[in-house]
């Protein structure tokens, strides 16, 4: 039996495609989820902090790109392109952005066979030729997973571009017309609360 609070526990977003969050949804969420403290808390009617762990400890700080990371890795997964190009528009998303093992924007999208953001990610500049810690490559990875049309555009863009030609790729400026408050408006929770369709004030 699963957590009832499966579909719209805000853990998930917040940790994106970070490995660690099979680990959790198996140990607690798909498993032990009564004794889960985000669960507990929950139940007993008292708020829950975003970064509280099922574990009962706190989510280590992370600095705001990192938090912007995973809530671009988490739209990424979702498949939400128009969300995606609103937050390379604000600034928010930058393609350069890893999580612990290594994986790109461009490698999450080629993972999940999402051509549509791999061809936006790619015209945003990203590289191909990165490597995870594995040592995958997205195209590596859309072979892998059986994503045909991802594997053809990776490869033409791989064939079009050499490994140089991105060694120094210029970062995308916030539009001229985007206001001090746009920008402001990639705030933490905002924006992952944004990313998660559920609007449940507890997880
Ligand atoms: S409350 Fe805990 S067990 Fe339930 S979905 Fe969230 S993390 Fe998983």
């Amino acid at each position: 039996m699963s957590c009832s609070h499966s579909s719209s526990c805000e853990l998930y977003p917040l940790m994106a495609m970070e490995p660690a969050l099979k680990l959790w949804k198996q140990h607690y969420c798909e498993g032990n989820f009564e004794k889960c403290a985000r669960y507990v808390l929950s139940t007993e009617g008292k708020p829950v902090p975003l970064t509280l762990l099922p574990n009962g400890k706190q989510l280590a700080p992370r600095s705001k790109d990192e938090i912007n990371a995973a809530a671009l890795f988490n739209a990424i997964q979702k498949h939400r392109l128009p969300l995606i190009r609103s937050m390379y528009k604000t600034g928010v998303a930058k393609t350069e952005a890893t999580i612990s093992d290594g994986t790109t924007p461009l490698m999450a999208a080629a993972t999940l066979g999402h051509v549509d953001i791999v061809e936006f990610l790619l015209e945003q500049n990203a590289n191909p030729f990165r490597r995870n810690k594995a040592g995958q490559t997205a195209l590596e990875l859309a072979k892998a997973g059986g994503h045909a049309e991802c594997v053809a555009r990776l490869d033409a863009a791989m064939q079009a571009h050499s490994p140089e030609e991105y060694d120094s790729p210029a970062p995308r400026e916030a539009n001229a017309g985007d206001s001090a408050e746009d920008r402001e408006g990639s705030s933490i929770v905002s924006f992952l609360r944004k990313l998660n369709p559920f609007k449940t004030a507890t997880s």
